[in-house]
């Protein structure tokens, strides 16, 4: 579908994927319960998008879902179709369910190596047919800053990024933190990489660059989704443990440890982590606290999993733990690179 637009005088031209989310839904008078509408119906509510001098596009999944529904073959599904209209667009945003939108943002950030182009995802948590929708002012942000160019051309900002609640966060350090309230996303060790008031300021000391505009990006569609998370909790017991650790279908665990990255140093759970590292498990360390990092050199429980096999995760978020994992697992088969992958910064989703 297109709408408004003379190709001629267009400045930008963006293409607008519906997945589904509360910004596409409406109360189904029957059930009383939300549930998703026709892409064009949105298009109606925000007609400011035609005060744009935009040429944006817009494509609908097969079947728009709720995105507790959304499977890695979605976010393989929208890495395909950046990768075919890449050349045709100068910018992508992606409507998308808030419940979900930090595990598919940092995916596709890993997916999409030496992006120039923004992908932008945002979504509401008031249906934009609604009278106080946050909708409208997310979806036009987000195309404005997917449309934005620097004097030389090139784009504002080549990321995939959230652009949610006035705030433009990176993908992959993004949470959702909060189930009502209009900034329902944070990003707590990020700073942000734009603000939008009467302007959208850009913060381009942290916005990250290609190496080289000219070079098409590699779109990186294999996963491996093997994971597990074990998030540590007083009283945990030693089956829970070993289910999760050394579960057969697993090749990796996420362990969800408190503050620097500390675990319980018993006897019977730093056994359990050995095993699992003896049975070849790529564990990784990443902290239950909504900021700072994992220094498991700081107290002797870090440090006793760090001799156990223990990958640390940095600031990394859960969601960003999650997507390099399913990324680094479906290029390589020898976990040695999964693990020196880890260590690295790869799309600006840890700080080193
Ligand atoms: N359940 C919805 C979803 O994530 C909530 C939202 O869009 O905010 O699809």
């Amino acid at each position: 579908m297109k709408f408004n637009l003379d190709d001629n005088t267009a400045k930008s031209s963006i293409l607008l994927i519906y997945t589904g989310g509360t910004i596409g839904m409406k109360v189904d008078p029957a059930e009383q319960t939300l549930k998703p509408f026709d892409f064009s119906q949105i298009l109606e509510e925000v007609p400011e998008l035609g005060k744009f001098a935009y040429r944006i596009d817009s494509c609908t999944f097969e079947s728009v879902i709720d995105s507790a529904d959304i499977e890695p073959r979605s976010w393989q599904a929208l890495a395909g179709l950046i990768e075919e209209r890449y050349d045709s667009y100068d910018g992508f945003v992606i409507l998308h369910g808030t419940d979900t939108m930090a595990y598919s943002a940092s995916a596709l950030s890993f997916m999409i190596e030496g992006l120039t182009k923004p992908v932008i995802f945002t979504g509401s948590q008031l249906p934009i047919g609604v009278a106080r929708t946050d909708g409208k002012e997310n979806l036009i942000s987000a195309v404005e800053i997917a449309a934005a160019k620097d004097s030389e051309g090139h784009a504002v900002v080549p990321e995939v990024c959230i652009c949610f609640g006035n705030a433009l966060m990176r993908g992959n350090r993004t949470r959702k933190v909060n189930s009502e309230n209009f900034r329902a996303f944070r990003s707590a060790d990020c700073p942000l990489l734009a603000e939008a008031g009467i302007n959208i300021r850009y913060n381009t000391a942290v916005i990250r660059r290609p190496e080289d505009w000219n070079r098409r990006p590699v779109f990186h569609k294999e996963l491996d989704t093997r994971v597990s998370i074990l998030k540590l909790h007083p009283g945990i017991t030693p089956q829970v443990v070993r289910n999760i650790l050394c579960g057969p279908e697993t090749r990796a665990v996420i362990m969800e440890t408190y503050g620097a990255g500390n675990a319980p140093s018993k006897e019977w759970f730093l056994d359990l982590v050995k095993e699992a590292s003896g049975m070849g498990k790529i564990l990784l360390n990443v902290t239950q606290c909504l900021a700072g990092s994992v220094n498991m050199d700081l107290y002797a429980t870090g440090k006793k999993l760090e001799n156990a096999g223990v990958q640390c995760g940095y600031d990394s978020t859960t969601e960003g733990a999650l997507a390099k994992l399913f990324h680094l697992m479906g290029m390589y088969t020898e976990n040695a690179k999964v693990i020196d992958g880890l260590g690295q910064n790869l799309r600006g989703e840890i700080t080193k």
